[in-house]
Order: C-alpha cells, then structure tokens, then sequence
C-alpha cells in the first residue's frame, strides 16, 4: 500500500484511497496520445470519485477533440455514424454523472460538458 501517504492528484484528498490511474486507451480505442497536456501523463494517483471523473474528463477530450476535427472539415472519428451514436450518448452520460455529484468536479466543468452536448446536438451525420 505505498499509496497511503499520498494525496489525489486532482482534488489533493489525503487518507483515503487511492488508484493509480494509467490512461492506455482514449475513448475511440486508441493508444493513449503522450503529446496530451502534462496533466494527464501517467500513472497518477486519485481517490474514488476523481478517477471516475479522470475517464469522465478524456473522453469529454478525446470527443471535443473529434468535434474541432470534425468542424474544420477534418477526418473525424465522428463521420461514422456508429462512433458518432457513441459519443453523443457518452456525453449525455457525462452531463447525467456530473449532475449527480454533490461537488463541483476539479477536473471537469458540467458548464463545458452542457456547451458540448449542444454541439452535438448541431450536427447532422449522413447514415
Ligand atoms: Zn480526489
């Protein structure tokens, strides 16, 4: 148990248990992008709730990030209507899980999710 001196790396938590996350795979199956913002290089530590909201917080990235592609006219995982039903459905499951934490997430604000739910909600994929 060499974790119990530590503290959540997102939240700063101490005493209570901690995960080590190691992010391997994004949210369309792909090896982990090591080029991401320092603050998701792993493994890093974080109690319960912060490494739900850890997954939470890549695939709102790995999907965004899609989304940017998709908008400039770029090839976007997105264009496959599957993947695209996917998404959707994940953020709809991201915006239902931040509304039912009691405090505002460290990692992700349900602000953003909401904006990119919207987004989606804009687009039309051809079936
Ligand atoms: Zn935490």
């Amino acid at each position: 148990m060499d974790s119990a001196a530590g503290s959540c790396n997102a939240c700063g938590a101490t005493g209570t248990a901690l995960m080590k996350l190691s992010l391997g795979k994004d949210f369309f199956g792909r090896t982990y992008d090591r080029l991401s913002p320092s603050t998701d290089q792993s493994p890093q530590w974080y109690c319960e709730g912060c490494s739900i909201q850890k997954n939470l917080q890549r695939d709102f990235r790995d999907i965004t990030a899609e989304i940017d592609k998709l908008a400039a006219g770029q090839a976007s995982q997105l264009t496959k209507s599957d993947e695209f039903q996917r998404a959707a459905l994940r953020v709809r499951e991201i915006v239902a899980l931040l509304d039912a934490v009691q405090n505002p997430s460290p990692l992700l604000a349900s602000g953003e999710v909401n904006r990119l739910l919207e987004r989606l909600n804009t687009i039309t994929i051809p079936v």
